[in-house]
This record gives structure tokens, C-alpha cells and sequence, in this order.
């Protein structure tokens, strides 16, 4: 069983003339919603994967829960829960100029109210089996809470390092694997690429993962590093590439794939992401999925 234990939100994406100038009242060319999150699209791509996923995840108690509620009910969950907070549902707004530069807000305020009890009764069903994919959208003391739990129980820990809000230095030798992209490794580490995934592997993960975008990823452990090329592709949107990569990744290392075999699909799933526009609307369908790794 994997369970991801992450934020989950609707993103209101508005595509604008131009981005807003300070004291600007400015009119969207259009909206449209869509389910959002680092937690919801890793899990839901893990669970499209054939996983065997439970995601837990902090929310309001509004219309926006029960709109995600009824949209994660249509994905291949083993369980879902949607824990209600004293805060409302969070909430991305992407504004997306004509010339295709973009501006982001984001409200995290559900995701900062999970409670350490909650975090730590999440984990509290995990056994050696089992692993824990976690992100940066909870608080420190949650996603430490979280993880501990896990450990306590045999369970794995994997955390993606997205979004680098708190110092997670502290957290990386209670992790089987870290996967980070290039601008959060060299955050935590002040190396790039190769020498990232070493220094991170040496500040205690046991396996550490940087992703290179379209020069693929880097993983270092105890036998040293190696680079694993990205698959070529047309980059459209390069929204829930990093997603996409967490989430199959998890899948298939939780399944026995090695670190090789299951970075090789993860980055064939990232790519497919990458060649449509939108972060949800974009990741790998089930169907996608199976046809990639039997190719
Ligand atoms: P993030 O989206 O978290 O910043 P990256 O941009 O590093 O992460 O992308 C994660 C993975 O997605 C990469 O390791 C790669 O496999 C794939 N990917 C991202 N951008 C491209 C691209 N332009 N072409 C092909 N693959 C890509």
C-alpha cells in the first residue's frame, strides 16, 4: 500500500490580457476549475499506475471538498480521505498572459492546519510493506509527525522536496528516497545536478533523485550515481511533470521495480504530461499508463 498524505485544492486557472499591475482591476479572458495539488496529482497518477493507494488529504468544510470529494470518488483509490479542517479549502489562482508568462497564488491554508495527531493516525495503518510519499505543502511538524510514524511501523519514506517552504534538511535521513528538481536541489544542497544527488544522499537519504527537466534525472545512493535520460518530447506545458514523475515512481518501486526500471517509466510518463497543456487535465490516464509500461 502506498499512502500519499498531501494537499489537495482546485486550481482556478484564468487566462489574462497580461499580468496584473499593482492597484490594476484586471478581466480574464476566461476560468476554468480543476482538482489541484502536489498531494492529489502524485496520488492520483500513483493510483492510475496500479498502486494500491490511499490518499489522505486536508480540506474545508465547503463546496470546493465536496466538488473534489466527487472527482476523486472517479479515480482508482483504495481509500480517500478528505480530512475537514478549520480552514478553507485551498486554492491555486494561475493567470496565464497571452504571451505565456504566468503568475501564481496559492492558498495553503487547509494544508498548514493538519494537525500532528492527524498526520501521525494517517501513518498509523502502515506496515513493512508499505510506503509514505509525502511533499512540502504540509507543515514541518506534520510532515516530520508523519514520517516517524511511518518508520515506527517498518513502513518506507519518500518526500518530494515541492514546494521548498521550511528547511527540510532535517528530514532527509529519515528518507528512503528524496526526489527534488534542479532549483530545490541546489536550494538545499548549493550543488546542481550529479553532485546534488550525491550531497543529498550523503546528508541521509538513502537513495536521492534530481530531476533535470528535459536532461532527465540523476539518482545517487550507496553505489554512486547514475543519470537516466528524460524521454524526447515537444514541450507544450511542463505543469505536473514533476508530479507525474513522484507519482509513478512511487508506484513502481513500491511494485519491485527497481530505481533504473521505475525512473526509466516515470520520466515516459513525465514526458506524456509535458506534451499537453494543464497540470490535472494533462496527467497520464490508467489506460496511458499500462500501454507505456508495456512498451
Ligand atoms: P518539476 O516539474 O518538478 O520542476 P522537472 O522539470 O525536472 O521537474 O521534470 C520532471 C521530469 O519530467 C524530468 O526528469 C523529465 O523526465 C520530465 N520532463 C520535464 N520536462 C521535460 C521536457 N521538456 N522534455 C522531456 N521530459 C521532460
Amino acid at each position: 500500500r502506498l499512502l500519499v498524505l498531501g494537499n489537495a485544492g482546485i486550481d482556478l486557472l484564468c487566462p489574462v490580457p497580461h499580468l496584473p499591475r499593482a492597484g490594476e482591476t484586471l478581466v480574464a479572458d476566461g476560468q476554468a476549475r480543476a482538482p489541484g495539488g502536489k498531494g492529489l496529482n502524485q496520488a492520483v497518477v500513483a493510483a492510475r499506475a496500479g498502486a494500491a493507494v490511499q490518499f489522505t488529504a486536508p480540506v474545508g468544510r465547503d463546496g470546493a471538498a465536496e466538488e473534489l470529494r466527487a472527482i476523486l470518488g472517479a479515480e482508482p483509490f483504495a481509500g480517500l480521505s478528505l480530512l475537514p479542517q478549520d480552514a478553507p479549502t485551498d486554492l491555486s489562482l494561475l493567470m496565464v498572459a497571452r504571451d505565456a508568462e504566468n503568475c501564481i497564488l496559492t492558498l495553503g491554508a487547509a494544508a498548514d492546519a493538519l494537525s500532528v495527531q492527524e498526520a501521525e493516525a494517517a501513518a498509523a495503518g502502515l506496515g513493512p510493506e508499505d510506503m509514505l510519499l509525502l511533499q512540502g505543502n504540509l507543515s514541518f511538524t506534520a510532515t516530520e509527525a508523519a514520517m516517524r510514524a511511518a518508520l515506527a511501523r517498518g513502513a518506507r519514506v519518500m518526500l518530494n522536496t515541492a514546494p521548498l517552504r521550511w528547511d527540510m534538511a532535517p528530514l532527509l535521513p529519515l528518507c528512503a528516497l528524496v526526489v527534488a528538481n534542479a532549483g530545490e536541489a541546489e536550494s538545499l544542497t548549493g550543488r546542481r545536478a550529479a553532485a546534488a544527488a550525491e550531497a543529498l544522499h550523503r546528508a541521509g537519504a538513502a537513495c536521492a533523485v534530481v530531476t533535470l527537466g528535459a536532461d532527465g534525472c540523476v539518482s545517487a545512493g550507496a553505489a554512486g550515481h547514475h543519470h537516466h535520460p528524460a524521454q524526447p518530447v515537444a514541450a507544450v506545458d511542463t505543469t505536473g511533470a514533476g508530479d507525474t514523475f513522484c507519482g509513478v515512481l512511487a508506484a513502481l518501486l513500491l511494485a519491485g521495480h527497481t530505481l533504473p526500471a521505475a525512473a526509466k517509466r516515470a520520466q515516459r510518463a513525465a514526458a506524456l504530461t509535458v506534451s499537453r497543456p494543464g497540470a490535472f487535465a494533462a496527467l497520464p490516464s490508467a489506460a496511458e499508463l499500462r500501454a507505456l509500461f508495456a512498451g
